[in-house]
């Protein structure tokens, strides 16, 4: 399948291509040329997060070398639990954070990594994988490219805006992973980052490429947990599942979207954000106003500009289907407060804040006499936010084994002036000795 830009004055590329190029040459992000239709009937007997995978990107990789690769890139980058858990009549998690970096980029990032290793070859100048990051995913596609040979990974993140937790593992893999503590916002990151990712004559001698939430190589696996879930839930029940998504650049939540584009047994979705409320306004019936980020106990989402809004309206160019499509609602601080406060007791389970805008959503639908079945996609392992949660709690958080491996490490980060300039020099200096 060819992927073509959002803009469409940027020629059409395989998927080997778009997934290497990022963002495409007119600014664009690369979309499917056309949609495939698969039904709950054509995963019959698939039933692990892998095989589902494969069966659902199947033809998204027909006619390209990666196409080969597919079974092993799903084997081996998605052997990773995606539980759904009851918590409440009709009401499940959906667990995405067993990963290596306890937060569901992981699934997306490890999938971009096998990719871009299987089209690496031994002889090819190594490869640049540059990422800003509002706290999670850049731990995520650390651990993904650790210690893969051709590969240098460079982080940049807002200093002082992350969790404790979160900076730790940003700093902690060390050998080809450099994390850069910017002096800014993560909206300073991401333009920084883009910069880099279009300056040519950088690119030259220092291939590059980037790995942040616009990127395919995470967009279409994250359909695949949507797909299992939604899959169990068919299975057992014959009705579609509906889900509430925690969102800030629309990377997940679109995923799922997609996922019943293409036929999968997905009801509906809600959209959960943070104060951060330009798309509850715009599915309101506003203009699309993206403006800067306000901070919030739920971080990994405060975006003001969502990068997949692009896809949003390639998949419904026309913005009133668009808007009876999907709801979304805003959640303030204050609410995820008290979610959080109250959630063991209520739902026998703690959850991070990110997760805690969509259950907040989902109490809203639920006061609305809204009593479908639904999955509410947890995106993060609280323990990632115990300088949130305990002292709400008045208890310390258990940390799950992975994540405890990491905080042993030590952590290491260099700083870096929100400068385009000083971040080039960073990208040209020879790799420091190990
Ligand atoms: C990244 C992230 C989100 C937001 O996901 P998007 O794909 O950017 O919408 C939500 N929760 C957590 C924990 C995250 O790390």
């Amino acid at each position: 399948m060819n992927f073509r830009s959002t803009r469409e004055r940027a020629p059409a590329l395989g998927l080997g291509e778009a997934l290497a190029a990022g963002l495409a040459p007119d600014g664009g992000l690369y979309v499917p040329q056309e949609l495939p239709h698969l039904s709950a009937e054509d995963f019959a007997g698939r039933d692990s997060l892998a095989d589902v995978s494969a069966t659902l990107l199947r033809p998204f990789f027909a006619r390209d070398a990666l196409a080969a690769a597919l079974d092993a890139i799903c084997a081996d980058a998605l052997a990773l639990p995606a539980p759904l858990r009851a918590i409440a009549p009709r009401t499940q998690l959906l667990e995405l954070f067993h990963g290596p970096t306890a937060a569901f980029k992981d699934f997306g990032a490890r999938f971009l990594a096998a990719c871009l290793a299987a089209r690496h070859g031994p002889g090819d100048a190594p490869l640049t994988v540059l990422v800003a990051t509002s706290g999670d995913t850049g731990a995520a596609v650390a651990a993904a490219f650790h210690r893969r040979p051709g590969f240098r990974v460079v982080i940049l993140y807002p200093d002082g805006r992350v969790s404790p937790r979160q900076a730790h593992q940003l700093g902690c893999f060390g050998d080809n992973v450099q994390a850069l503590r910017v002096a800014g916002s993560f909206d300073d990151c991401q333009a920084l980052a883009k910069r880099a990712l279009a300056d040519a004559a950088l690119k030259e001698r220092t291939p590059l490429t980037s790995a942040n939430s616009i990127s395919l190589g995470r967009l279409l696996p994250q359909m695949s947990y949507y797909a299992l879930a939604a899959l169990a839930h068919w299975r057992r029940h014959g009705e579609v599942l509906n889900f509430v998504i925690p969102t800030g650049n629309l990377g997940n939540a679109l995923a799922c979207m997609l996922a019943r584009a293409i036929g999968l047994p997905i009801g509906a979705i809600a959209l959960a954000t943070n104060a951060n409320r330009v798309l509850p306004e715009f599915f309101a019936g506003a203009e699309y106003a993206p403006r800067a980020s306000v901070p919030t106990l739920a971080n990994a989402m405060d975006v003001g500009a969502p990068s997949n809004f692009e896809r949003l309206r390639w998949l419904y160019p026309d913005a009133a289907a668009l808007r009876s499509a999907f709801t979304a609602e805003a959640v303030e601080d204050a609410e995820i407060r008290n979610v959080l406060r109250g959630c063991r007791e209520r739902y026998g389970t703690l959850v991070c804040p990110h997760t805690a805008t969509a259950l907040r959503v989902l109490e809203r639908l639920r006061t609305r006499g809204d009593e479908r079945d639904y999955a509410v996609a947890a995106t993060a392992h609280p323990a990632k936010f115990d300088e949130v949660i305990e002292p709400l709690i008045g208890q310390p958080i258990q940390v799950p084994a992975a994540l405890a491996a990491l905080l042993e490490r030590p952590s290491r980060a260099e700083p870096l002036a929100a400068d385009y300039a000083a971040l080039r020099a960073r990208l040209e200096a020879p790799a420091a000795a190990p």
